[in-house]
Formats: structure tokens, C-alpha cells, sequence
């Protein structure tokens, strides 16, 4: 399994990466909570410090549960309650207070790991907006029947705000999803795609902008 280690510490990560190497995992470790952001795609389990520096890690498990149903364990030296209580709100699927023990470490990954490939109910993959379709799987819209030719990330925008029809996405969410890191993309290129896929739709009502919040795509 590939797991994603979010450990500053060197010691505590060479510790924890050769203990998953020696049990079969694929680690890759980084440093910073910018970094589980970006590459939190290539991974089947995060192990997330909380005490990290660039980011705080209860933030950054926020920003990826926006985004992805990733299996989180939490490695920390806070165990005070309000901390694991949180931890646990924000979606992490269990929680370690550190010092670790590599055995029971383990065994929680495996655990978390059982609970999670347990399959979901499939979402529906076409969405309807008036004469509007978005099919999620084919990655075709058509209009009144017709195909709409857009490019990568402008069906990438429209395709986050279709997969939550008639909800409202933060401007925030569309660029985590979308460029994978709000700190990467810039908010303008956000408006910009979004004004061509208008454009492309023809249908402005179907498309409507929440000043100071985001936007939604459907009633
Ligand atoms: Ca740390």
C-alpha cells in the first residue's frame, strides 16, 4: 500500500518508513502540509503529524476532506481530548498519540485500510440541468442535445460543481479540486475558466456565482 507519511520530524519519520517498508507498505514521506495537498493523490493512506510547519495538520485535514475520501491516521503528540475529538470531526479514521507503537501502528493502518475498500453506494455519474448534461465517466457535456467541446480543466470546474448540483462550492473547494492545491492555483484562472464555460453553455442561468463564496451549478 502506498502511504503518504507527513512527519517533520527525521528521526520519527526514518523510524515509521522503515518500519512500513519492512511490513510490505510503499512510504513516501514528506515534510510540510503543502506537499500531502499535492501528492495526496498518489497515496491509499495518510499518515498525518498534526505538529507540522508550514500548516497546522487539523488544517490540513480539513482541506482534504474537501477533496478526497483518503484514509487519514493521525500521528500526534497532543492527546488531549479536544484535539482527537477534532481530529475525529474532521474526518480522520483514527488517531495514535505519539510516542507509537510500530505493532499496533500497523495493525490501526490495516484496520483503516479493511474499513475503507468496503464499497460505497455509486453516485450518479450523469448530471441534468435543464437541457444541460454533464456526464461525469464519459467527460462529455452536451447542450440541448448538442456536444460542448471544452478544454481539460474547464470540464474539470464544471464536472466539481456538477458531481454537487444544486449545492454551493467555495471558490476554495473548486481550486483544491481542480488544480489539487489552493495554494497553487491562482483564483483569477478560476473565473476565467468559469467565464469560457458560460460562454461555451450558452445557459447563464444554470451556472450562478454566490458573491464572496463560490458558485453552483443547478437549482
Ligand atoms: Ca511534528
Amino acid at each position: 500500500m502506498r502511504v503518504l507519511l507527513a512527519e517533520d520530524d527525521d528521526g520519527v519519520a526514518g523510524a515509521l518508513t522503515e518500519a512500513l517498508y519492512d511490513n510490505g507498505h510503499l512510504p513516501a514521506r514528506v515534510r510540510r502540509g503543502e506537499d500531502v495537498l499535492a501528492r495526496h493523490r498518489q497515496a491509499d493512506l495518510l499518515l498525518l503529524d498534526l505538529g507540522l510547519p508550514d500548516l497546522d495538520g487539523l488544517e490540513v485535514l480539513r482541506k482534504l476532506r474537501a477533496v478526497s475520501p483518503l484514509p487519514v491516521v493521525v500521528l500526534t503528540a497532543r492527546g488531549d481530548e479536544r484535539s482527537v475529538v477534532r481530529g475525529l470531526r474532521l474526518g480522520a479514521d483514527d488517531y495514535l498519540v505519539k510516542p507509537v507503537r510500530l505493532a499496533e501502528l500497523l495493525a490501526r493502518i490495516e484496520a483503516v485500510t479493511r474499513r475503507a475498500t468496503t464499497p460505497a453506494a455509486p453516485a450518479p455519474r450523469t448530471v441534468r440541468v435543464a437541457d444541460v448534461e454533464v456526464d461525469l465517466d464519459a467527460r462529455r457535456v452536451t447542450v440541448g442535445g448538442a456536444e460542448v467541446r471544452l478544454t481539460t480543466k474547464e470540464f474539470e470546474v464544471l464536472a466539481a460543481l456538477a458531481a454537487r448540483a444544486g449545492t454551493a462550492v467555495s471558490r476554495q473547494q473548486l481550486m483544491d479540486e481542480v488544480w489539487g492545491d489552493a495554494f497553487l492555483a491562482v483564483s483569477r484562472s478560476l473565473d476565467v475558466h468559469l467565464t469560457q464555460v458560460r460562454a461555451k453553455l450558452g445557459r447563464p442561468e444554470v451556472l450562478t456565482t454566490i458573491r464572496g463564496f463560490g458558485y453552483r451549478f443547478g437549482d
